[in-house]
Formats: structure tokens, C-alpha cells, sequence
């Protein structure tokens, strides 16, 4: 196994006009070992990523690295990866069997070895009994499996999938997403997995690379990327509801460090304040999370840190409700609460912000400031 690293690795696609790079300068290090997720919306770059590493794409300028070898010329075949794809790309016409054992064929492994080989992997992922059954005949979620088995049987330095659940239905994706976590605990494999399901890579990789037009945008733990988007972008792609964010400037009135619009005022500490001045920023979006939010009693004594709104609507999700609030004319939040708390549309209602939890962002550059 290995780990694989890619250094100011670009693609841009010949013949495209003016186009920007479809990946532009990424920098990764994924570990020996390490599950990392590609996640980002539709066309940043993904499966571009992903298919150089394989080299299926060539590289136009930076490297890759896998282990300490560099792969930019290196075949397919020669860099010992295995990758699965969202449409599984079985052969209809071969066997689950001849599916699985299609590369060690290839590779010329003894028969006998071969058998050996290919009934250990589907008694691990309970294919066995539909090994002589053709894709056709299988599940969307076996079918799936089968092309996992292909890919693992191989025993490769690095796993790359790319969207692999995403014809599955609801169900059957919950299901594969802990048969895969299972699957890396066992083979401790490197994994790169592409997905633009938040969930997915949340739940399941060490860490996440969040990409957008190309462009990295931020790589840490589910946590960091969660609790410190590092811009405005990965705090509203992260997050369901997204982050909330509310414009406005930081400044110190009566002596008071503030964060204030023209409908709240709020009073920040002192660090939080000081560290957006380091920035040389005053106008900022300020970021909460919607459960950082919380309705209190309008008696509550202390005001410093409470907005009043006005219940737009709710949506109900199970133990939690998204209350969607207007506060004055043009701010909008979201606030996550449990469902035993109750609140009718257009009800005026008061919020306290969970102070330590208050992010700010530069308004022109949507970069985190503090
Ligand atoms: P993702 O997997 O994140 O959805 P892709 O890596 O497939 O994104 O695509 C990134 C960008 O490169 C998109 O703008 C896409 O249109 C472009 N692109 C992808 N494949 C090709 C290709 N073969 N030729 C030209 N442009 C391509
Ligand atoms: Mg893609």
C-alpha cells in the first residue's frame, strides 16, 4: 500500500476555449492508510482528480506521486490502483465470476489461485451463491459489489471511487456506506472517494478535500471543515441547512466590541474582534450554525447576545425542526431545534447566539477572518 501525493497537479482539457483549468494547482498528501473524500458540486474538477491519479487522464503540469514513485507517465496497469465507478462498467456478458476475476486473467494468476482468490472476495462481500448469476440478474447494491470484488481482489496500493453509490437508492446507499467503512477497517487500504453527498464524505473519510471550479478550497477532518469553514463557500456547501450568514460590520461602539447591522447589535469578544482587525476588515458576513442558535424567553435578562425575528416557516426533520426566521427586512436564519419546542408562523420570537461559536468572514474575499 501507499500513500499519494499530488503537487501543483493541473488539467486543463485541450480544444476548451478559454476555458478556466478543470483542476488548477491541487496540492494533497493522502497518507498511507488514509480514507480522504472529493467532495464539491457538479463540474469543480472531481473526477478529473481522480482519473489522473489513475491515469486515465494525462497530467498538464505538476506530478503525482504514488508511494515515493512518480506516476505522470506511468500506464494504468503499472500504477497498481483499482478504481470503481458509479456505473460499475461490469461486462454483461462474463459472469459475477468472470467480472471479479477479469484482472487477474489479465495479469495471468493460475487458475486454481484465481478460484482461490475470487471466492475469498465474495465470501467477504456475501456474493457468494451469485457468482455464476450474470450482472443482470443482480441488485443495483450487488452489482455494486461485484465491481467492489473486482477492485478489491486485486489487492491494489490505492482504492479510487468515484461516485460509486449514487445509483443506489436511499436505502441501499445507507447500507453500502457502512459496508464500505467495514471494508477499509479490514483492508485498511488508501481510498480516495469522489462523491458530492456531503453525508457520505462526512461519515466516512479521515478527511475531506472540498473543491470548487477547479480550486481547493479547503482539506481538514469532518470537524475542522464543519466548526471552521474556511470561506463563505465551504460553510454554505457544508452543512444541511447550511451556515448562516448575516452582513454587517465589526467595529467598537461605547467602548464595546460589536458586530452590528441595522437590524441587530451584538456584542463579540474582544478576541474575536481584535482578530478581524489583524485582517484589516471591518465589513464582514458573520457565520452561525443553525444549532448554535437558540429561542429564549423575551424576559431573559440578558440582551447582549439576542435577536428578535420573525417565524417564517418550519420544516420538520424527525428529532429536529429547521425554523426559517426573518430578522428585520433582508436577514434570514435558519435555527435547527429539537421538535418539542413549538412556534406558529409569524410568531416574534427571540434568539441568543451562542457566542463562542461566531465566525467572521471578509465580505469581499469570503475568506474566515476569525
Ligand atoms: P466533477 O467530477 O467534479 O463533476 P469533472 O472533473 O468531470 O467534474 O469536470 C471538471 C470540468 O472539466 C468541467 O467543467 C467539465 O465540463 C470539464 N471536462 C470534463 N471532462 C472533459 C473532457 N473530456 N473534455 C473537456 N472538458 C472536460
Ligand atoms: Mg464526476
Amino acid at each position: 500500500m501507499a500513500g499519494v501525493t499530488l503537487t501543483n497537479t493541473t488539467k486543463i482539457y485541450p480544444g476548451v476555449k478559454n476555458a478556466a483549468p478543470a483542476v488548477n494547482a491541487i496540492n494533497l498528501e493522502v497518507k498511507d492508510h488514509e480514507f480522504v473524500a472529493l467532495i464539491g458540486p457538479s463540474g469543480c474538477g472531481k473526477s478529473t482528480t481522480l482519473r489522473m491519479i489513475a491515469g486515465l487522464e494525462s497530467v498538464t503540469s505538476g506530478q503525482i506521486h504514488i508511494g515515493e514513485t512518480l506516476v505522470n507517465d506511468l500506464t494504468p496497469r503499472a500504477r497498481n490502483i483499482a478504481m470503481v465507478f458509479q456505473n460499475y462498467a461490469l461486462y454483461p456478458t462474463l459472469t459475477n465470476f468472470e467480472n471479479i476475476a477479469f484482472g487477474l486473467r489479465v495479469a495471468k494468476m493460475p487458475k486454481y489461485k484465481i478460484t482461490e482468490e475470487v471466492n475469498r472476495v465474495a465470501r467477504s462481500l456475501e456474493l457468494d451463491g451469485m457468482l455464476d448469476r450474470y450482472p443482470r440478474q443482480l441488485s443495483g447494491g450487488q452489482r455494486q459489489r461485484v465491481a467492489l470484488g473486482r477492485a478489491i481482489v486485486r489487492d491494489p496500493q490505492v482504492f479510487l471511487l468515484d461516485e460509486p453509490l449514487s445509483n443506489l437508492d436511499a436505502k441501499m446507499r445507507v447500507q453500502m456506506r457502512y459496508e464500505l467503512i467495514e471494508l477499509h477497517k479490514k483492508l485498511n487500504t488508501t481510498t480516495i472517494y469522489v462523491t458530492h453527498d456531503q453525508i457520505e464524505a462526512m461519515t466516512m473519510a479521515h478527511r475531506i478535500v472540498i473543491m470548487d471550479r477547479g480550486v481547493v478550497q479547503q482539506i481538514g477532518t469532518p470537524t475542522e471543515v464543519y466548526t471552521r469553514p474556511a470561506n463563505t463557500f465551504v460553510g454554505s456547501f457544508i452543512g444541511t441547512p447550511p451556515m448562516n450568514f448575516i452582513e454587517g460590520r465589526v467595529d467598537i461602539i461605547n467602548d464595546v466590541p460589536c458586530f452590528d447591522n441595522s437590524n441587530m447589535r451584538i456584542e463579540i469578544t474582544k478576541e474575536q474582534y481584535d482578530k478581524v482587525m489583524e485582517n484589516k476588515v471591518h465589513s464582514v458576513y458573520m457565520g452561525i450554525r443553525p444549532e448554535n442558535l437558540r429561542i429564549v424567553s423575551d424576559t431573559d435578562e440578558d440582551t447582549r447576545h439576542v435577536v428578535k425575528g420573525q417565524v417564517h416557516f418550519t420544516e420538520l426533520i424527525g428529532a429536529d425542526q429547521n425554523i426559517h426566521v426573518n430578522l428585520g427586512k433582508r436577514d434570514r436564519v435558519i435555527v435547527r431545534v429539537p421538535t418539542d419546542i413549538s412556534v406558529i408562523d409569524d410568531e416574534m420570537i427571540s434568539l441568543r447566539l451562542n457566542v463562542n461559536h461566531l465566525l467572521f468572514y471578509d465580505m469581499n474575499t469570503g475568506d474566515l477572518v476569525s
